[in-house]
């Protein structure tokens, strides 16, 4: 009994190979002293190296060297290089996708998801590099135009969390260099290994960019490895015009006022307390299958999981029994091994949360099923947890928090305004669905009147973006857009510029100044 599925030559064996199949040395996974962990059975898998505080500023250095050079060149051309990485993401996929198992502990179908996610937006960069324009606008002097251009910002920090630990490097990196900009990659302090896998990747795609002719800087794009001291040099530093950080709200409060007071931009993507509402209307095994995934999948440990969920009285013996049978059936266990939906959580850290959070729900009346730890999954050292379904008669306490584990709080309604008052009655404003098979409804639900969140979903769960949306949310998940639709924005500058091609000089709002 609590046998570790996987021991630890076994996972850091499979990590040796990949590495090397990235053409990375395996003595990089034996390097320094800064300890690696997979959640999968809680064993050390590396210690690698840490970069210093004068790393990081050497590191910065070089990035605004590189990027001084890399504004120069078209942005098409630019966008030739993420197209190379597109392509070394898709060779490798698979060894990537597993790595991203082995170290956060995601099931297979999700560590390939989250490679697809970075193919997709490397996908995305490369037709936006052909396609980064202003505005002409109209002008009231005569003989004059008027327009927008947008230029590089200069040397982009990323700081990311351990949950999406390279897809949402993926999302700001394709963005940032097409648009001309540098970027510096901090990743989690959990997942160090994927980040520097990524980074082989990215380095042979400038080897080919170089090879056919393109000419690109060294330090165009690095990452650094260590604790959030590392995070903190970039965000002081005057040379870092955006800081682009992924994590918790806690964090996000420490980085955005640090940022600002040296007026600097920041991309805040922080935490979301999600929730979804049943309706009357719905249909009941869509909105099952939409909550069970949105609910348990990554064993809770997205932004976006549901987290709250409002149902209709008429419909909730129907449909909360049902979502009961589906906690006490869900396979729990090794993300390596087939057919488990629900892996690992992260660290014991991660599992204490949940407990601590489950004690407070049954404090405030709530009724708990599952959420216990499974023991027979991992053995001792690593964390698994049977999701929680926690019937509450009200939304208090716990329910007000992001604990970022599987816990699903359940919660009655008879009054569409109602739910949708207690939908946004919290501090945090990523995601949101409906389930309603009635049109008002859900036009009311993505109305302004609706839900308060960056993503408001119809018949889906709130979990699971496309890239080709805009991605982030408002209240305390920190206001930033990534990814989609116009987001490259927040990676350039914009300049209005006049330009007068008359005799004359007509001052605008007609004012005279005749000398
Ligand atoms: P975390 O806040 O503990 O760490 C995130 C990153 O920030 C890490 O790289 C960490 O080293 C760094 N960091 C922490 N404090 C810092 C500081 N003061 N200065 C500079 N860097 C600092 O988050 P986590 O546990 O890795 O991830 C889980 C959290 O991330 C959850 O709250 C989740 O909702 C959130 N998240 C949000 C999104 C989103 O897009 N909104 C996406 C993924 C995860």
């Amino acid at each position: 009994m609590n046998q570790p599925i996987l021991n630890e030559a076994g996972v850091a064996a499979q990590v040796a190979a990949i590495f090397e199949s990235f053409g990375l040395q395996r003595n990089v996974l034996a390097a320094g002293s800064f300890a690696v962990r997979s959640p999968i059975n809680g064993d050390e898998i590396a210690r690698i190296a840490e970069h210093s505080s004068d790393d990081v500023k050497q590191a910065i250095d070089q990035a605004q060297a590189a990027f001084l050079q890399w504004r120069n060149i078209p942005a098409p051309q630019r966008g030739e290089l993420v197209r190379l990485l597109g392509e070394e993401l898709r060779a490798h996929k698979n060894e990537l996708g597993r790595l991203v198992s082995i170290e956060a502990g995601k099931v297979p179908s999700e560590g390939l998801g989250e490679v697809q996610e970075m193919i997709d937006i490397c996908d995305f960069a490369v037709g936006l590099s052909r396609q980064l324009y202003g505005l002409t606008i109209a002008t009231e002097r005569s003989e004059h135009r008027m327009m927008e251009t947008w230029h590089p910002l200069g040397v982009v920090g990323i700081i990311s969390a351990f949950n999406f630990p390279v897809a949402v490097w993926c999302w700001n990196s394709a963005l940032a260099l097409i648009c001309g900009n540098a970027t510096l990659w901090k990743p989690s302090e959990k997942t160090p290994l994927t980040a520097l896998a990524t980074q082989a990747l990215f380095d042979r795609a400038l080897t080919r960019f170089r090879a056919g002719g393109g000419n690109a800087p060294d330090g165009l794009a690095a990452v650094l490895v260590g604790g959030r001291d590392i995070g903190e040099t970039m965000v002081d530093s005057p040379l870092v015009p955006l800081i682009s950080a992924t994590g918790s709200t806690a964090m996000g409060r420490a980085v955005g006022p640090r940022v600002a007071a040296r007026f600097g931009r920041s991309l805040l993507e922080l935490g979301g307390n999600n929730a979804a509402i049943v309706c009357p209307s719905a249909d009941l095994d869509l909105t099952l299958r939409g909550v069970a995934f949105a609910a348990m999948g990554t064993a809770g440990q997205r932004c976006t999981t549901l987290r709250r969920l409002f149902v209709y009285t008429s419909v909730y013996d129907q449909l909360v029994p049902r979502l009961k049978a589906a906690y006490a059936s869900v396979t729990i266990g090794n993300p390596l091994e087939g057919g488990n939906l629900v892996g690992p959580l992260i660290d014991e850290r991660a599992f204490a949360n949940m407990q601590k959070a489950l004690q407070g729900a049954a404090a405030a009346g709530g009724k708990i099923s599952g959420g216990e730890r499974v023991m027979s999954a991992g053995g001792e050292a690593a964390f698994y947890a049977r999701p929680a379904l926690v019937e509450m008669p009200a939304q208090t306490g716990p329910v007000l928090d992001e604990t970022f584990a599987p816990i699903l709080y359940v919660i009655p309604y008879s009054d569409l305004d109602e739910a949708i008052a207690l939908q946004n009655g919290v501090p945090q404003g990523l995601s949101s669905s409906i389930f309603t098979n009635d049109m008002r409804e859900a036009e009311i639900f993505v109305s302004s009147r609706g839900s308060d969140c960056g993503i408001a979903n119809v018949n889906i769960g709130p979990s699971g973006a496309e890239i080709g949306g805009a991605f982030g949310g408002e209240k305390e998940t920190g206001g930033g857009r990534e990814s989609g639709s116009d987001s490259w924005r927040a990676y350039m500058r914009r300049a209005t510029n006049t330009i007068n091609y008359g005799r004359t000089l007509p001052l605008a709002q007609g004012v005279k100044f005749d000398i």
